[in-house]
């Protein structure tokens, strides 16, 4: 079994074929109690034909760890009965042109960070007071009974509320898929070693760059570089899934820079790297917005190239022992925006929101009931989609949203 140099596993070859085989034989047996004996393979080919089903083109490796086989780290990992429930559920909505189904939500645990990345979507609505934990508990319950497998714990920096973090954990840990997305900022390796125990799945660390002085300069304070690299660290000593977070330079579209990166983070023990074009979040004003300056918005050639660039990393055997790597705008061009369908945000005010890149509220979790906030989001979905989506769904396929 191939594995990178400090340890993330792949499944290749003939294992990564047995698994895909078992995989869609319980995907058929379930389309089959679904959807009846021949109504299966009709569904299964109509989904698949239509360009906003989420099979794509799956990665030629599988991530191991634990036992389970994941090809991204905001679904479920193969073979899960969450994921095959989702995909016969999201088959249903790809056909009928209905709604699809929760499956990602971001809850922002703490409001406040001592970093001050420009691009931050919650420095954007800045906050001093932080959500209610009882609230946060009852809102964390809420978000998995409508569907959410994959819960970020976000920010602000969730390491500055800790303990809300491990009590969140005691009580779902086991009913959802948790991921902690961090800077590192004052994270111990006894932390890491705890949130492992409560049932944390993984951790994503915002990284940037390999270089130290550019990820100080975004991040602002001295000794960030150190604490993204120790919160590798402390994650896959404690066995946690490793995922780095970047929002990606143009130097990094340079495939020898690209490579680079993806070498460092997988020396580090990554198992994927999420790359985000730079966005401005709305309400970004002042100082942080001319702080973007210096990492303008991509043009279509630059998201495009950006998304080969991840397709390479996944497909070509010359990247076969490096991270996955992906975007999301490209394929969101294609399948439509996700944000309020398959994914919520609560922002650090409490507003359950489609998307950080989006202002629409469904209610705010210290204002409004659960029940009303989770009613809007399934009976009053909003058409808002974000400048980065209408550019691209323009380019490629004439301005006609999916
Ligand atoms: S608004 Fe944009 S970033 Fe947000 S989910 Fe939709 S397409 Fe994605």
């Amino acid at each position: 079994m191939p594995h990178n140099a400090s340890g993330a596993q792949f499944a290749t070859g003939l294992k990564k074929k047995r698994i895909e085989v078992a995989f869609l034989r319980r995907l058929l047996t379930r389309a089959v109690k679904r959807f009846g004996f021949f109504g299966a393979p009709r569904e299964l080919f109509t989904y698949v034909r239509n360009r906003r089903n989420i099979l794509g083109d799956g990665p030629a490796r599988f991530v191991e760890h634990k036992g389970e086989y994941w090809v991204v780290p905001d679904l479920p990992p193969l073979g899960s009965a969450q994921l095959l429930e989702y995909l016969l559920d999201d088959v249903v909505a790809v056909n009928t042109g209905a709604r699809g189904n929760l499956m990602v939500g971001i809850l922002s645990v703490a409001s406040t960070c001592p970093h001050h990345c420009a691009y931050c979507y919650a420095h954007a609505g800045a906050t001093e007071s932080e959500l209610p934990l009882p609230r946060l508990l009852e809102t964390t319950g809420a978000l998995l009974d409508a569907g959410v497998v994959t819960v970020h714990l976000s920010g602000g920096e969730p390491a500055t509320r800790l303990p809300a973090v491990k009590e969140i954990l005691r009580r779902f840990g086991e009913r959802g898929r948790f991921w902690l997305l961090t800077t590192g900022y004052s994270m111990a390796p006894e932390d890491f070693q705890e949130l492992a125990a409560l049932g944390l799945t993984g951790v994503m660390v915002s990284m940037d760059s390999q270089s130290a002085s550019h990820v100080e300069h975004v991040k602002g304070v001295p000794d960030a570089f150190e604490d993204a690299i120790a919160a590798c660290r402390g994650a896959k000593d404690a066995g946690l899934l490793l995922a780095i977070n970047s929002v990606v330079t143009r130097e990094l579209l340079q495939e020898k820079e690209f490579r680079g990166f993806l070498t460092f983070t997988g020396l580090l023990g990554a198992a994927f790297v999420n790359c985000y074009p730079p966005k401005t979040p709305p309400g970004l004003r002042g100082a942080e917005s001319s702080a973007l300056d210096e990492n303008p918005p991509f043009t279509v050639w630059e998201f495009e190239r950006l998304n080969a660039l991840c397709v390479a990393s996944r497909g070509s055997r010359r990247w076969a022992k490096l991270p996955l790597a992906y975007t999301p705008d490209v394929w969101e061009a294609g399948r439509g925006c996700v944000g309020g369908e398959h994914l919520l945000y609560v922002d650090i005010d409490g507003d359950v929101r489609p998307c950080p890149f989006l202002t629409h509220s469904f209610g705010n979790i210290t204002t409004d009931t659960l029940e009303t906030i989770f009613t809007n989001v399934r009976e009053n979905p909003h058409h808002e989609r974000c400048g980065t989506n209408r550019l691209l769904t323009e380019h490629l396929f004439g301005d006609e949203a999916p």
